[in-house]
């Protein structure tokens, strides 16, 4: 469970510059066990921030105005370090490339663990587990820098399960792929939080992909919560969005209303073949 209590954030201003403006602003909402959360906003919103607010690295690596508390699982994060908060919340950062610290696959996923000083046998086990729930036992004696945009984010979200947290952070793990890779991460999440019951928080600007597989939607703008709700309520908030800078595509206004007047129970589509799908499907052709 994390739990934000009129939580506000303002970064420390270099000695040259004016005080920045708070980051995030009185935030006052809880993260249950097991929730898919989709994050957004446009940039600058905060986004970034509160996954640094929830993994420690506020106010452990980014000092500055710091009002509230941030719990997670019944931990302060300002009295936790975030080197044991790491046991409990993984994060994948939005520039992966700076998060990868081997050259090669296998020494990636290993690394992490060895710095947990999880136990040999264990070891051994847990990367074959995770090499497999990514589906890439394949590519395991790979340089990271020969990994497409796609395999490279598998990587990561292996090395960080590999340490096997409750809470998987992800700041746009899908910003630089292209939308069937995109579809493969997003499946993927899906399944670590329904088989393997994750709290999956995601930072995402593709509200398309969010509306079609988070369950709970945050928005914020200018350091403050605009929306938090069910994704499938959004389509009564689509002028909010739309004044927040935030396109809610047809389509999934759409879907969302096809599905609340009982005509259809798929997938929310994210792509054209899964519009012509849906459209098939509720006109039976
Ligand atoms: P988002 O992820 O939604 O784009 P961020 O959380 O990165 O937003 O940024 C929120 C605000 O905090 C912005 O005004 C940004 O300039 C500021 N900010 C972000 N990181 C830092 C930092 N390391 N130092 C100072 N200000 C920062």
């Amino acid at each position: 469970m994390i739990r934000f209590q009129d939580f506000s954030f303002r970064y420390q201003a270099g000695k040259t510059e004016e005080p920045a403006d708070f980051a995030l602003k009185d935030i006052s909402m809880e993260i249950r066990e097991g929730e898919f959360v989709g994050i957004t906003g446009t940039s600058g919103a905060g986004k970034s921030t509160l996954t640094y607010s929830i993994s420690g690295l506020i106010p452990h690596h980014f000092s500055g105005d710091f009002y509230g508390s941030v719990e997670v699982n019944g931990m302060d994060t300002v009295e936790v370090h975030p080197e044991q908060l790491a046991r409990f919340v993984g994060q994948v950062f939005q520039d992966i490339d700076s998060q990868m610290v081997s050259s090669v696959v296998e020494d990636e996923i290993l690394f992490g663990m060895e710095n947990f000083q999880v136990p040999r046998d264990e070891i051994a086990k847990r990367l074959e587990e995770v090499l497999d729930m990514l589906g890439i036992a394949s590519l395991r004696r790979r340089q990271i820098s020969s990994l497409s945009g796609g395999q490279k984010q598998k990587v990561a979200i292996a090395s960080i399960l590999a340490l096997q947290p409750d809470i998987i952070l992800l700041d746009e793990p899908t910003g630089e792929l292209d939308p069937e890779s995109t579809v493969m991460i997003y499946e993927i999440l899906r399944r670590l939080n329904r088989e393997f019951h994750k709290t999956v928080i995601v930072v995402e600007q593709k509200i398309m992909v969010l509306c079609a597989y988070v369950s709970r939607l945050v928005v914020l703008d200018k350091g403050k919560v605009m929306f938090d709700g069910p994704s499938d309520s959004i389509t009564g908030e689509i002028e909010l969005f739309k004044s927040l800078g935030i396109n809610v595509p047809r389509v999934v206004e759409l879907g969302h209303l096809l599905k609340r007047a009982g005509l259809y129970s798929g997938k929310i589509p994210t792509e054209l073949d899964g519009a012509e799908k849906m459209v098939r499907e509720v006109c039976r052709c």
